[in-house]
């Protein structure tokens, strides 16, 4: 199983959840929320061999962290992985959408110069913004679109554009979100949890609690859970093939 978005250091423990992670054999992208914590994550997970860590600047943080540009830059080269970046276009968030946007620009540039990179992105109430940005800079990686919750119109766009998508519980306990998910091709859907910040019944969600997704688009695509699973592993080959990075075993 494979929690493609999920905030390891922001557990209560998270030594306890790395254990249980190997215990079960999960695959895990652990995004960061500022560049500062990218080192602190890498020694943490240490060689565990089935997380990897990604270096992002979630865009709530941009406001008071954007300084960290120039170190989230500096260490697109030492991984595969970009995430949590993207914008975020809520009222409470729209005084840095500016400088959001400049940041996402120069992320995505430095994600090209790389030779591109797996990035998870965040698009809450901002869809046609982020895919703006990433219809600007080819060759930037593959870009997966974490919760996506825009209207139909972008969910159309970011298909046609190739976008991947990363889909957990929380976002499909709202109609709305299963909808979306149904309209998502599954050859481009991996699980995530978003925990813990993503949550369900006010308990964060566990990487292991990607299991609940992979029933619940089990029920959306009218296949069998096996066969999710099937999928979502032969998924998670070719988005590492488009990286050259080995699979883990
Ligand atoms: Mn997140």
């Amino acid at each position: 199983m494979i929690d493609a978005h999920c905030h390891l250091d922001l557990y209560q423990n998270p030594a306890n959840v790395i254990r249980e992670i190997e215990h079960q054999g999960l695959y895990v992208i652990a995004v960061t929320t500022t560049p500062k914590a990218f080192e602190g994550n890498l020694r943490f997970v240490g060689s565990s061999k089935r997380i990897r860590v990604a270096v992002g600047l979630h865009p709530e943080l941009v406001k008071d962290r954007a300084c960290e540009i120039d170190l989230l830059c500096s260490s697109i080269p030492n991984t595969k992985y970009v995430g949590e970046v993207g914008l975020d276009g809520r009222s409470e968030y729209k005084a840095s959408f500016g400088l959001q946007k400049e940041i996402l620009r120069t992320v995505f540039s430095a994600c090209l110069d790389a030779g591109g990179r797996i990035i998870s992105i965040h698009s809450r109430s901002a869809a046609s913004a982020v895919l703006d940005e990433i219809e600007r800079m080819p060759g930037l990686g593959q870009p997966i679109l974490h919760w996506f919750s825009g209207t139909d119109r972008e969910l159309d766009r970011a298909i046609n554009m190739g976008c991947w998508f990363s889909v957990g519980s929380a976002m499909l306990t709202t109609k709305r979100g299963i909808v979306i998910a149904s309209k998502m091709p599954i050859d481009r859907i991996l699980t995530e949890t978003d925990g813990p910040f993503g949550m369900v019944n006010r308990r964060p969600l566990m990487p292991w609690d990607v299991k609940r997704s992979v029933n619940e688009l089990a029920v959306i695509f009218n296949i069998s859970a096996y066969e999710v699973e099937k999928h979502i592993y032969k998924n998670l080959r070719s988005l590492l093939e488009c990286v050259s990075e080995p699979l883990p075993p």
